[in-house]
């Protein structure tokens, strides 16, 4: 197999992130220190090499940096301060951009710009919608589902929920192309989809690398603390989605629910969850108190503040419509909906956001081409025993 040597990859790679991986002298210290590093997978040196030497597709074909969780132990190591943890970072959103076929992920990547003019375009298209299509408004009492009939708000999730699954499942596809199918010579059977779809379930729930790249050995949950507030963030934001698109009739009501109610302290949970791990990732990047907030990418900020402000408007909200207020719920509601899309439609396929897909998909297929070429090679020696006989 032959590969071109890119020779401006590094600087393509820079508008990425903070890369400096040109002081990189291959010593492989990073690599000894990393604790998800392996014989198979010995990053970040190994695509930190790749990348000086402009080796571009075996990066497209790599999964090496969607195996790192940015604990930054490879950094502090580096004696030459060549940023290998944000190497990986760099790598992980031209990746993103990579397998993005609509171009859309590396303009929102690499263009203040596009990333934020196209967040404003989504939220006026949310507003100028209210505003020509809005139902009856009713200010003796708070009507919500009058302001914004519900059937209709469900359409629109429905038709965003296709979209949004078609734009990240093809990308997921391109990812696999790049990954599995660019090995010509491995032959896959089947069976191995199915046997090791485990890995994508449980690591998409438990995030369990994370937990190993998280402080020391032996500690307990409560104690490993980015794991542990990366797994509250992801649970509110799952369950938030959940609520406002699967569940949208029972969670949009003008009725008024004691406090136990389940739609309630649902609806509480997830805003919780998404205060406190965006809250805590704004916090951690304004101080930039350890590694991996040390550098930070526009679309670092741009992911956490909209989740902020969705968290923010969604109480405010909640609260108008608690008091019995009809304008302020109703003005509240446009502006939740015109954060929350942009949120979703640009975050989940093209943005920050997505890693959150890419990681398991990683792992699972890392996971069947390693096991295939596992069976391949004892097929390979069976065959060559029964020649010889
Ligand atoms: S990034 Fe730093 S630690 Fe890693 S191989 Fe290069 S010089 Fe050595
Ligand atoms: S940031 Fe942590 S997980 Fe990532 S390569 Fe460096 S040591 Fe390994």
């Amino acid at each position: 197999m032959t590969y071109r040597v890119d020779p401006t990859f590094v600087d393509e790679l820079k508008k990425y992130g903070h890369v400096n991986i040109e002081d990189c002298f291959n010593c492989g210290n990073c690599t000894a220190i990393c604790p998800l590093s392996t014989s198979e997978t010995p990053f970040p040196r190994k695509n930190i090499r790749q990348a000086q030497l402009g080796l571009r597709e075996n990066l497209l074909e790599s999964v090496d940096p969607w195996l790192c969780y940015y604990c930054g132990e490879c950094t502090l190591t580096c004696p030459r301060q060549a940023e290998p943890a944000e190497a990986q970072m760099a790598m992980r959103r031209w990746l993103t951009a990579q397998y993005d076929w609509t171009g859309l992920a590396r303009k929102f990547y690499t263009s203040k710009v596009w990333e934020i003019g196209a967040v404003f375009f989504l939220a006026a298209f949310i507003v100028v919608t209210f505003v020509l299509f809005h139902g009856p408004i009713v200010t003796d009492h708070v009507a919500l589902n009058t302001f914004a009939p519900v059937h209709l708000v469900e359409l629109g999730d429905y038709v965003m929920l296709v979209g949004l699954s078609f734009f990240l499942l093809s990308n997921i596809f391109r990812m696999y192309l790049f990954i599995v199918r660019s090995d010509k010579s491995l032959k896959i059977p089947f069976k191995l989809y199915i046997t090791e779809a485990w890995q994508l379930l449980y690591n998409t729930v438990t995030q369990i690398r994370y937990a190993k790249c998280d402080e020391e050995e032996g500690q307990s949950f409560w104690e490993k603390t980015r794991w542990r507030n990366h797994l509250i963030i992801v649970s509110g934001y799952g369950l938030m989605f959940t609520l406002v698109v699967v569940f949208l009739r029972w969670f949009q009501t003008d009725n008024y629910y004691p406090i136990w109610h389940p739609q309630r302290w649902l609806g509480y949970y997830a805003t919780i969850a998404l205060l406190f791990g965006a809250g805590d990732a704004i916090i951690g990047r304004i101080k930039k108190d350890n590694e991996m907030h040390k550098y930070s990418h526009p679309s670092d900020w741009m992911f956490p503040i909209l989740l902020l402000l969705t968290a923010f408007t969604g109480i405010l909200l909640h609260t108008f419509r608690y008091l019995g207020l009809p304008l302020p719920t109703y003005y509240t509601y446009v502006i939740h909906l015109a954060i929350l899309t942009p949120m979703l439609v640009l975050e989940v396929p093209f943005g920050k956001w997505a890693h959150l897909a890419y990681r398991p998909f990683a792992i699972y297929f890392e996971a069947i081409k390693e096991k295939a070429k596992v069976l391949q090679e004892s097929q390979t020696t069976a065959d060559a025993y029964a020649a010889a006989d």
